[in-house]
């Protein structure tokens, strides 16, 4: 498919004009951003557009983008998942330098200014149980009602709060709730809470904590003590704006940070949510958080989508304020741009159907010249066997074909690439009637694949020797679900049986044995990338992606 042309010119987008603006006003000195991934799983191809949104700023216009670990649930964070989060985001080729933070960095400035707020009068501990509390929020169209806890004294709070951080009571027996008001339009208004209890270990705080900080306390104030000038983040956080100000606007912030808000990226056949791909691996539905399926950039990458295709793809997609789904055909399309530039070309038969020359000599053999770039005569060339018997595609054979079938069929004469002219003589079966050898005759004077007296033919089929090639598993992935657009409340009946094909017994060209990590192109068959289940002389390929798309639309 062609690239989409509703998105925004190349680096023009509504929050890159805030940027230019806040710097021309001299509102900001230098632009400061961060991205604040939870660690409770690993990034997928949603956050990777809020990295390059983010770095991407940062380097346009000389500033410094942050990673912070927006760690204040150690119920569900992990070492493994921070591992994984640094990897991929140099992976994806952006850099945070110095500034690598945590908010549990500042988990004791938290702290004082929850403090702060209670003597403020602003902020007290209540002790009504979570379902009641629930209750008592309201709706969108009825006000929510105060807590009896609401108005006790300022000293009372203070010294509930600090046996709180003491460990003295049971998880959820009591929280801090910030005193705004119960009868706003917004319900994030509605006495928010700010602290809950967790007797959990944190992999950097260790068993130091009782109480942890909600994600609305925390990420406007971790914003504010590192000087962000610009706090970017999905539309899922508008309507905590008015909290995020409220904080800010409360408290002995060392700086006044603002948030905007853009569109995350939704991607057909795909679900971005991590709740869900958790589900998918604790189920053992994929093989891990890397399965090749997976819309996560450790899945991506191994399946051998090159991290500048993902840029790429996020520029084409642009950033604004609606909410919409991307088509996974400009995916692949970056992915295939991509590749069609770096890969080496090469040989890879799926579906083998054996071939044996007739009068081609016994026992003879001979290296041919393949290229290994068709742009880019540089790359050279690399040597490939060529024999009496050899393989072709299963699919590029039919024994009666439709009038427009241009392919080897009985007496049909087809080019090998790199290689001879050859016709079809005869056809071999099995007792079960199915086609399991082609005898065919070559054209010696057709050597390189052009005959001297001018004659055509009108396909060009990639084959490899019999003796000289090498077995190999494919894995071919299709999208992990049947519609563009799964039902949110039934994900798993969603999913694609067929979302993975392994094909046992493929013949390659010598040279893929052994093939680097670098992705290369099968010929006429699509972008490959070796795995690492291979083994000495047991090759595994991925497919990165066909040289088409085979979901889209009929
Ligand atoms: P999920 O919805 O998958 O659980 P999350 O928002 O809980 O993701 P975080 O680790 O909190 O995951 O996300 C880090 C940053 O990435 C946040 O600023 C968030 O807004 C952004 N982000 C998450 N998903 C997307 C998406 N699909 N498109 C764009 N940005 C995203
Ligand atoms: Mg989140």
């Amino acid at each position: 498919m062609p690239p989409d042309q509703t998105a925004a010119a190349p680096g023009r987008d509504f929050i890159r004009d805030i940027v230019e603006a806040d710097l021309k006003s001299g509102r900001v000195k230098s632009v400061v951003t961060r991205f604040p991934p939870e660690p409770n799983g690993y990034l997928h191809i949603g956050h990777a557009k809020s990295i390059c949104l983010n770095f991407g700023i940062a380097k346009e216009y000389g500033g410094v983008c942050h990673l912070r670990f927006d760690d204040t649930n150690p119920a569900k964070e992990e070492q493994e998942f921070i591992d994984a989060i640094e990897r991929d985001v140099r992976w994806l080729g952006f850099d945070w330098g110095t500034h690598l933070h945590h908010a549990s960095d500042y988990f004791e400035r938290l702290y004082e200014w929850a403090e702060h707020l209670i003597r403020a009068g602003k902020a007290y501990v209540d002790d009504t149980p979570p379902d009641e509390m629930a209750k008592m929020r309201g709706t969108l169209t009825e006000a929510g009602k105060e807590s009896p806890f609401r108005n006790r004294s300022v000293e009372e709070s203070l010294d509930l709060f600090r046996r709180m951080r003491a460990g003295e009571f049971a998880n959820g027996a009591r929280v801090l709730r910030a005193k705004i008001d119960m009868a706003s339009g917004n319900i994030n208004l509605r006495d928010p809470v700010l602290y809950r209890i967790l007797h959990a270990e944190h992999p950097r705080t260790g068993k130091k904590w009782s109480i942890y900080p909600t994600y609305d306390f925390a990420h406007g104030q971790s914003d504010a003590i590192e000087g962000i000038t610009h706090s970017i983040c999905t539309l899922e956080f508008e309507d905590h704006r008015p909290l995020y100000d409220w904080l800010i606007a409360n408290l002995p912030v060392p700086s006044q940070p603002h948030q905007y808000e853009f569109a995350r990226l939704n991607l057909g056949y795909t679900v971005l949510s991590k709740r869900f791909l958790t589900q998918l691996v604790q189920d053992k539905r994929v093989s891990g958080w890397d399965d090749p399926r997976m819309p996560t950039l450790a899945g991506l990458r191994r399946r051998g989508v090159p991290p500048e295709a993902i840029r790429d793809f996020v520029g084409r997609i642009g950033v604004a304020k609606a909410n919409s789904t991307v088509d996974l055909g400009l995916f692949d399309f970056a992915v295939r741009e991509a590749l069609n530039k770096s890969a080496l070309r090469r040989m890879g038969v799926l579906r083998p159907l054996k071939v044996v020359i007739e009068n081609y000599p016994e026992g003879k053999s001979e290296l041919l010249d393949a290229v290994n770039h068709p742009d880019d005569p540089a790359r050279g060339t690399r040597p490939v066997p060529f024999g009496r018997e050899l393989y072709v595609e299963r699919d590029d054979f039919m024994e009666n074909p439709p009038k427009k079938f241009y392919r080897l069929s009985p007496g049909k004469e087809v080019r090998l690439r790199y290689a001879y002219f050859v016709t079809c003589k005869d056809v071999v079966k099995n007792a079960a009637g199915e086609v399991t050898e082609l005898r065919c005759t070559y054209d010696p004077a057709t050597k390189g694949g052009n005959a001297p007296d001018g004659r055509k033919v009108q396909a060009t089929l990639h084959w490899v020797a019999a003796a000289q090639s090498a077995t190999a598993e494919i894995r071919l992935y299709n999208p992990l679900f049947t519609k563009p657009d799964p039902d949110p409340a039934n994900l798993i009946a969603a999913l694609n049986p067929n979302s993975l094909e392994v094909i046992k017994d493929a013949r390659l060209e010598p040279a893929l044995a052994d093939a680097g990590d670098a992705p290369v192109q099968f010929e006429r068959q699509g972008y490959f990338v070796r795995d690492r289940d291979s083994a000495p002389g047991k090759p595994v390929f991925n497919r990165t992606v066909g040289l088409r798309d085979s979901y889209a639309k009929a």
